[in-house]
């Protein structure tokens, strides 16, 4: 029996346990938290990322290690690697965690994205808005997520008020998109360079965080997605699910960032596709073939962000739902569960993702 390390013991980790422990494998999980929710489903090592003996038994425990986040320091992942397989790779982690790194290769590889400029001082920010135009997108480099580490800048009124919140660390200054639709692709690569697609996720966020991800099957920018994706799969000679985010703007997609890692937009995938993005990560990593990405019914995902609804019953009442707690203590903006909802038609899931949605927000969320 297999066991299958991962550093991070959030959501991710989670389901990628639960994904594959009909499989026989088994798990263990590297988190600095005490009440890590992966814990219920394996063995979890508390620790912070950069923990030499922690990162040394986690290695002792496993037989190949993977992470849910790209916040993995590199010498984590360079130490992991002396040991065993570490899946995906450090060239890719490297890149993801920086959003200057991820923008240069986009580049490189003639994927399009926003026009941006690294900014590390107030003149810098000063030239880069007069560059680029208001509005813009100022974020952290590293370590930002769900809209974490950002500022629009509408107006060069806004520049000294987000340079006194952000300033300090290397940052990024980005042109605001107006887009028509946020949309991700989210691939699987095996140890043998088999790639597989899903179909395309469209994306709703609220305040910076994922609220509402669709199956879009057949979808006309999906050729065009998919053909960016698989240059990232390719150049890092990739292993295991990648995550691109893109933006749809007067008919063009711009990257806006990818993930190295299972993905909160495929989250659908864990009962609107044959194979969920989880198996299919752990399949990869692994070497086993990878499962059928193929759309069963209508899908689509409601994050629970902040709170859970107050009663589990009625969630469960309307059909086709499918109910995912964390486990996790409630706080505001954490994602908390999400809901998995698989029809059979479109009109259905529209009124269904309603009902959900009025339950949701009849907490006030
Ligand atoms: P990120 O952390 O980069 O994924 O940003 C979180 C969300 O903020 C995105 O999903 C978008 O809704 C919004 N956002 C980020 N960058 C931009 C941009 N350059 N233009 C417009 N909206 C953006």
């Amino acid at each position: 029996m297999s066991t299958v390390g991962i550093v991070g013991g959030g959501q991710l980790a989670r389901m990628l346990a639960l994904a594959g422990t009909p499989l026989g494998l088994r798990f263990a999980f590297l988190d600095p938290a005490p009440d890590a929710c992966a814990a219920a489903v394996g063995e979890h090592l508390a620790g912070r990322f950069d923990d030499q003996a922690q990162l040394a038994r986690l290695a002792d425990l496993s037989d190949v290690v993977t992470y849910e986040t790209e916040n993995v320091p590199a010498s984590s992942v360079a130490l992991l690697a002396k040991r065993l397989p570490v899946y995906p790779g450090s060239s890719a982690l490297g890149t993801a965690r920086d959003r200057l790194h991820e923008k240069t290769l986009f580049g490189d590889l003639g994927i399009p994205t926003p026009p941006y400029a690294p900014v590390d001082t107030r003149e810098e920010l000063e030239a880069a808005a007069a560059r680029i135009g208001l509005p813009a997108v100022l974020k952290t480099r590293t370590l930002g997520y769900d809209g974490k580490g950002q500022a629009v800048l509408r107006a060069t009124e806004d520049i000294e008020a987000a340079w006194e919140r952000l300033g300090g660390v290397p940052l990024i200054l980005e042109g605001f998109v107006s887009f028509q639709r946020e949309v991700s692709i989210v691939s699987v690569r095996g140890r043998d360079g088999e790639v597989a697609f899903y179909p395309l996720s469209e994306n709703v966020h609220r305040s910076g965080i994922l609220h509402t991800s669709y199956c879009r099957e057949a979808d006309p920018c999906e050729a065009q997605a998919r053909d960016y994706a698989r240059k990232l799969l390719e150049h890092f000679d990739y292993v295991g699910v990648l995550a691109l985010e893109l933006f749809e703007a007067d008919g063009q997609l711009l990257a806006n960032e990818m993930a190295p890692r299972v993905h909160n937009s495929g989250h659908w995938t864990i009962e609107g596709a044959q194979t969920s993005q989880f198996e299919n990560h752990l399949r990869a990593i692994l070497g086993l073939p990878l499962g059928s990405t193929a759309p069963v019914g209508c899908a689509a995902m409601l994050n629970l962000i902040g709170q859970v609804p107050e009663s589990i019953d009625e969630v469960l009442r309307i059909p086709g739902t499918h109910l995912h707690l964390y486990d996790k203590a409630p706080a505001p903006g954490r994602k908390l569960g999400h809901i998995g909802l698989r029809v059979d038609d479109t009109d259905t899931l529209a009124s269904r993702l309603a009902q959900l949605e009025a339950l949701i927000t009849s907490r006030g969320s």
